[in-house]
């Protein structure tokens, strides 16, 4: 299960910044790959610009893009923290993404003990920590061995990326999801109460942090657009984090066969628009797999391609150019929280489930269906 470990990850995953197509590999570090996003190198013409616009020309713009390059250096260095850190309780992880708002490293998954967790989380500030250490005893204390060496001189860089490092540390350390600090809170909390209680505990924490910055701004009138933005994907995030949780304790020890749809109906190869809209006006199902005549799976019409299909085409017009393919599907038996992330990551709002034998469809797994699902535990476990 991927897992974006990352402040404003959740903002990259939202607005698909973070999709592998518009990102290239640069390296591979001890099985993970460095992937810088093409995002990134609009930020460094971007900053490029404004070094000459500051009035020092070529000179200007190579400085601004060399301590860009050596900020972003210091961010994966961060990020490899994490990486190692895991990597000592046996977690892999497959990718580091350089963006412009930051890396994002993909954890396989997260450490199952609070402790480990902890070490985890807290690896990546260290890394910030030691860099802002060492340039102070090598650059700092040599200035003052060494009368020569001046911090202006380097255009103050030095200086520079050590405040860098040592902000990246104080950022980080915000006790809210998706921060690290949210994490190391939350693997606190989680010595004293179950991880559940404990995530909506830290998230909540979060959400204040996040709240509290927000309108601490705008009372002042100290409105800064980036700060307001941070905050409100704090805030976003911190809640997405505390649903999933929610969501995997719910479906906890329950398979797909418990959720899924096997009453269904489909649609042959040769059905026209107006056939799904029979269907789709005669029950209450939204998406018509389509079979051939082997009883494959060729795709699933989905009700808002149908919609779009019938205003575009007309009703006589055949379903089967414009179903949509499905890549992914799930067997009865798999894990339901694994298959719901499977569904919430796919363009498809319904996951066909195949059966391990034959390879044939034997069901339906929808938002819906899980919906119903927890609807009923509820109820039964408040009767
Ligand atoms: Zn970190």
């Amino acid at each position: 299960m991927p897992f974006s470990y990352k402040p404003l990850a959740y903002l990259a995953s939202i607005t698909s910044v973070n999709s592998m197509k518009w990102s290239f590999k640069i390296a591979t570090v001890a099985g993970t790959e460095v992937r810088i996003h093409i995002t990134f190198f609009i930020l460094l013409i971007f900053v490029a610009m404004q070094g000459m616009a500051g009035g020092h020309g070529l000179n200007g713009a190579f400085d601004a893009v060399l301590f860009v390059s050596a900020a972003f250096v210091c961010v994966l260095l961060h990020e490899f923290g994490h990486v190692f850190a895991a990597s000592g309780y046996g977690i892999r992880t497959p990718d580091i993404t350089l963006l412009p708002i930051g890396g994002v490293a993909r954890l396989e998954r997260m450490p199952n003990k609070p402790s480990q967790e902890f070490v985890v989380a807290v690896c990546g500030p260290f890394v910030n920590v030691a860099i802002a250490t060492a340039i102070y005893l090598f650059v700092g204390i040599g200035l003052v061995a060494n009368p020569d060496f001046h911090f202006e001189q380097s255009g103050r860089f030095w200086e520079k990326l050590m405040a860098w490092n040592l902000m990246m540390v104080a950022f980080n350390m915000i006790p809210a999801f998706p921060m690290d600090g949210g994490r190391v809170l939350r693997a606190f909390l989680a010595m004293l109460m179950d991880y559940g209680r404990a995530t909506r505990w830290a998230a909540t924490v979060g959400q204040g942090i996040a709240l509290a910055t927000a309108l601490w701004m705008l009372l002042s009138g100290n409105v800064s657009p980036v700060l307001l933005l941070i905050a409100f994907f704090i805030f976003m995030a911190a809640g997405q984090e505390a649903a999933s949780v929610t969501q995997r304790e719910a479906t906890s020890g329950l398979r797909v066969r418990d959720a899924m749809l096997t009453d269904f109906r489909a649609l042959s190869p040769d059905a026209t628009l107006r056939d799904a809209v029979d269907l789709l006006l005669a029950g209450s199902q939204h998406d018509f797999p389509m079979m051939d005549e082997n009883g494959d799976l060729l795709g699933i019409l989905t009700r808002q391609r149908l919609i779009s299909g019938l205003s575009e085409h007309g009703a006589s017009f055949p379903a089967k150019t414009i179903i949509e393919p499905c890549e992914q599907s799930v067997t009865a038996f798999t894990v339901l929280s694994e298959a719901m992330e499977q569904l919430s990551a796919s363009t498809c709002p319904a996951l066909p489930v195949m059966d391990t034998q034959s390879g044939r469809l034997v069901g339906l797994l929808t938002a819906e269906n899980v919906g119903e699902l927890m609807m009923i535990k509820a109820a039964l476990k408040r009767a």
